[in-house]
């Protein structure tokens, strides 16, 4: 998901709903904006779909009047699957003692059926199937006398993934999790402050980036300025590798590295790892494009785009049913064949997951008279669900739960499938001597299989680490 904040410029939530737009890549479900006023007071509006398609009327960006104002852009990793009820469209809002509140969450609790039980148990009632209500409830029951220390209370007792963006009548409050695992950056636009998932939302409202909230912080912020707080006990640091992989836009800048170098580095890798043979280097786009090109540059085996992609479809994965993933792949992606035919050609995609588009690439790739097929990865074999936000399927669907390497390469049917190793992965992103065995410095648990945080619902239900 993507979440994002303005305090302190007139008609917040345009600049909202801006911000949604350019955070459109991680959720596309839909959307959801609250504001305030003191007037009109807490106003929202929550909708199936495109934030172009839905916040950019006058009709309804009246509707949400201030200088405050927080937004969501929703993947379903949690509650109900399938099509979102708009009951779990975030941002959620609660009236309690003190004036309430409206919280927009990035991220996945992972003792939310446990604390929802408690909760219900003492007399909470929900209106969502989102893990992410638990927060507004917790913080309803708290006994804390302001509304920051009610969210401190509610998120100690918050276990998992979160980044937060969250508001008051006064106040916007941005937290991330002890391990920050999702990201959260703040800027600042004209006289006001801006909260976002990744900075490329900071540009499109040309607000400048300050800094990251940093892992186990809570800002609170108001027209005077940000207030620090660490309310957790303070922990290393395990921000999801995966951002940098995939999730992120290549335009965001996380933990001072730039998305896309990133990517080109990680690619560069995998030639030094995996080099072969081959007349062309084509990305799967768009997911593999940086990747792809640094194989190129480090392989020095020319760069085409062999594949063409219709840029009116949303990213497959994020469609929430099989079958409408399995048509997605040809309705996203078509084979550039006068260029393919005869030719031995190098595949760079960002991870192989239930393994649905490389399969079907594949298939598109021979059917256009490919002589060669030869896969490159820009992540590990992704082995282990992510109980963090990423929406992974079940274990037994991942093709390499069940699968070595070999196996999968006759599975699909390739002439070779290399995948980038976890140091190589590390040292992409920037750590030299690549991965810590004894502490990671990043969370890789859908690679690794180390998960950093118990996933304590999910065990509940039998789930084996
Ligand atoms: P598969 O088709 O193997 O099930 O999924 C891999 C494809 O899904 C890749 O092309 C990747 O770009 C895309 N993808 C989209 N969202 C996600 C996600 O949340 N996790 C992973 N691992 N891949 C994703
Ligand atoms: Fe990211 Fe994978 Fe960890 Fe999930 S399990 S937070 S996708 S690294
Ligand atoms: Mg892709």
């Amino acid at each position: 998901c993507g979440v994002f904040g303005v305090v302190g410029v007139a008609d917040a939530a345009t600049f909202v709903a801006l911000g949604l737009h350019a955070l459109q890549h991680r959720g596309q479900e839909a959307g959801g904006i609250v504001s305030y006023d003191p007037e009109a007071g807490f106003q929202s509006a929550r909708r199936f779909g495109y934030v172009r398609d839905n916040f950019t009327s006058q009709d309804i960006m009246q509707t949400l009047p201030g200088e405050l104002s927080i937004g969501h852009v929703r993947y379903s990793t949690s509650g109900n699957k399938g099509p979102t009820a708009i009951r779990d469209v975030q941002p959620f809002f609660g009236e309690f003692a003190m004036g309430g509140a409206a919280i927009a969450h990035n991220g996945n609790i992972t003792n939310a059926n446990a604390l929802r039980r408690e909760l219900i148990e003492r007399g909470s009632i929900f209106q969502s199937s989102s893990d992410s209500e638990c927060i507004i409830h917790l913080m309803a029951r708290s006994l804390q006398q302001n509304i920051p220390e009610r969210m401190e209370d509610a998120l100690r007792r918050v276990e998992g993934a979160f980044s937060v963006v969250a508001m008051t009548r006064t106040k916007l409050i941005g937290v991330r999790d002890p391990l920050g695992v999702r990201p959260l950056v703040l800027g600042r636009v004209g006289d006001g402050w801006a909260l976002s998932s990744e900075t490329c939302a900071l540009d499109i409202i040309g607000a400048e980036f300050v800094r990251e909230i940093e892992p186990g912080e809570m800002v609170v912020i108001t027209e005077k300025g940000v207030e620090s707080h660490f309310p957790f006990r303070r922990v290393p640091s395990r921000f999801c590798i995966f951002e940098h992989v995939y999730f992120s836009r290549p335009d965001s800048i996380l933990g001072g590295r730039s998305v896309y170098e990133t990517r080109e580095n990680i690619g560069r890798e995998l030639a030094k790892e995996s080099p072969v043979d081959a007349d062309l280097v084509c990305p799967v786009p768009d997911s593999g494009t940086p990747a792809a090109i640094g194989f190129s540059l480090e392989s020095g085996i020319p760069y085409a785009m062999g594949i063409i992609r219709n840029q009116y479809m949303g990213r497959t994965f994020i469609e929430p049913t099989e079958q409408i993933r399995n048509m997605g792949v040809r309705l996203k992606l078509n084979v550039n064949r006068a260029l393919i035919k005869g030719k031995r050609v190098i595949l760079v995609d960002d991870s192989v997951v239930r393994g649905t588009t490389s399969r079907k690439i594949k298939e598109m790739i021979l059917d256009a008279g490919a002589a060669e097929v030869h896969f490159r990865i820009a992540s590990p074999p992704t082995a282990w669900p992510c109980f963090y936000g990423v929406d992974t399927p079940q274990r037994e669907k991942l093709l390499a739960a069940t699968m070595s390497e070999e196996e999968m390469r006759d599975h699909l049917q390739v002439d070779s499938l290399k995948f980038i190793s976890l140091d190589g992965l590390y040292r992409a992103v920037g750590e030299a001597e690549g991965r810590k065995a004894d502490c990671p410095q990043y969370c890789d648990a859908c690679f690794s299989g180390e998960y950093p945080v118990i996933p304590a619902d999910q065990v509940k239900e039998g789930f084996q680490m």
